[in-house]
């Protein structure tokens, strides 16, 4: 088979590069390989009742499918430069912030709109975190909720299934260059094209190695972000929450100087389980539905972790630690922080007589048997920190589940078009570890596709 452009991956860079190429230019023939399944058929076997953890499916229907990591994600577009990924390292400031709000537009045209922005400029906040060694990041966020991010999913299917060849349940196992061109391998077939994006997103980080190793194409690995994820009354944040959805804040701890961050806030929102490569981990939820709204507030907090030479491997490290909680809890353990400075572990009788009611059902263990006392203490200075700002925040109830741990894959080396060595090979989103967030993966998916298209015109 042969096609202009094959795509690798239906994740946000996959699914925003083809929205993009085939607005431009219909006459396109466009292949999507996709590991996982088209979006309906995506169900996580977890029901919380016959299966209550991670059976370690073949193929994991939270990471893998149309719609990719992010689909049954809590569906935050941070517009800004200032997190999510270094997109404005290779294509400018400017230009990474157009796209974003470009991304936005097509999620508001397809069944986002309604959905509400928030914004960190001119907020009061800014001053406060300011008193309380906090730094306070700027961006715009659009939070579409995990309800509307399936619908704008489901829409932008609806709109390319019959005008791009989409190959579902077919992971690619080899790029081959040809010099030019690129022919890709899935099980016994192959298809060619001279235009290739790869956007493998986490799920495919080991994969992507592989093919870099293959074809010639440095890369480098130096950091991951280990920490928990704290559970709270709403309340505690609710003046945060409310007007800014979610506060992306910074701690420099006093003991080591550490940067201690907030993650992927969640009001009124769940805690999930993640399952990478087989590692249960966790992560947070929220929905716009009121009737899915809890009477909790989840985000992470993270401390970021770079190794330098000779070490490389930042991602085994995160992962033998959340192998351990895996070990000793037998996927995700939580905690009261009451227990956690008293130096014990919770057990189920001390979660139940807690005013925080888990929205997961984890395993009361010992954070402290699991993760580094240097991010452990970063982890309680944070959270007095945060106590300062949301008092209640350092209560003895406030739940804490480990570990959370955000894999950055290794970084690529492209150049300011995101393509490799190979001209016609390009390498985007989240597999490229030039992005970690939906808007800055879904931008680059139209930066590549606009590079092609000029290429072509
Ligand atoms: C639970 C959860 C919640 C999140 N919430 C948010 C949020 O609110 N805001 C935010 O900005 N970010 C969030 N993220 C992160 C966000 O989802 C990712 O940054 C984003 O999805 C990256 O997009 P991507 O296209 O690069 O990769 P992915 O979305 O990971 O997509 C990659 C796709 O490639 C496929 N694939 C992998 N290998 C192969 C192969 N060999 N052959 C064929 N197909 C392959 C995979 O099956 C997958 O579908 C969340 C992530 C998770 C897991």
């Amino acid at each position: 088979m042969k096609y202009d452009v094959i795509i690798i991956g239906a994740g946000p860079g996959g699914i925003y590069s083809a929205y993009e190429l085939l607005q431009k230019n219909s006459g396109l023939k466009i292949a999507i390989f996709e590991e996982g399944t088209e979006l309906e058929s995506r169900h996580c076997p977890i029901d919380g009742d016959k299966i209550k953890s991670c059976i370690h499916c073949k193929t994991c229907s939270i990471m893998n499918g149309f719609g990719g990591a992010g689909a049954f994600s809590d569906g935050k577009y941070n517009i800004t430069n200032d997190f999510g990924g270094t997109l404005y390292e290779y294509i400018g400031r400017d230009k990474a912030l157009e796209l974003m709000k470009y991304v936005d537009e097509i999620n508001m045209k397809h069944g986002g709109e309604g959905t509400k922005m928030y914004s960190t400029s001119g907020t009061s906040f800014k001053k406060l975190c300011m008193q309380n060694r906090l730094t306070l990041l700027d961006a715009s966020v659009r939070h579409l909720g995990t309800d509307i991010n399936y619908v704008v999913l489901e829409n932008l299917y609806a709109e390319m299934k019959d005008k791009i060849d989409f190959h579902f349940r077919t992971p690619v196992t080899r790029i081959e260059s040809l010099d030019p061109g690129f022919r890709i391998h899935y099980g016994e077939e192959t298809a060619e094209a001279d235009q290739c994006i790869v956007s493998v997103g986490r799920s495919g980080s080991k994969w992507m190695e592989e093919v870099c190793k293959e074809l010639g194409i440095e890369t480098s690995s130096n950091r991951v972000d280990i920490g928990v994820r704290v559970e709270i009354p709403a309340e505690i944040f609710s003046h945060i929450t409310d007007e800014l959805y979610e506060g992306k804040i910074v701690y420099r701890t006093k003991k080591f100087e550490d940067r201690v961050r907030t993650f992927c806030m969640n009001p009124h929102g769940i805690v999930v389980n993640e399952n990478t490569n087989g590692i249960v981990t966790v992560n947070g939820h929220s929905f716009e539905d009121q009737s899915k709204k809890t009477d909790n507030t989840n985000f992470a907090l993270l401390v970021a972790k770079h190794f330098s030479e000779p070490f490389k491997d930042s991602n085994g490290y995160g992962e033998s630690i959340a192998r351990l909680s895996n070990m000793l809890g037998g996927g995700v353990i939580v905690q009261r922080f009451g227990d956690l400075e008293r130096g014990r572990r919770s057990n189920q009788k001390r979660i139940d007589e807690g005013t925080v009611r888990p929205t997961l059902d984890a395993t009361p263990g010992d954070l402290s048997l699991v993760l580094p006392k240097r991010i452990l203490d970063g982890i309680i200075e944070m959270i007095y920190a945060l106590d300062r700002i949301a008092p209640g925040m350092a209560n003895d109830d406030t739940l804490l589940y480990g570990v959370e741990v955000k894999f950055y894959n290794m970084e690529v080396k492209l150049d300011h078009n995101l393509e490799t060595r190979y001209p016609g090979l390009y390498i985007i989103g989240d597999g490229s570890g030039v992005t970690h967030s939906l808007s800055h993966a879904s931008a680059s998916g139209v930066y590549v596709a606009d590079r092609i298209l000029e290429k072509l015109s």
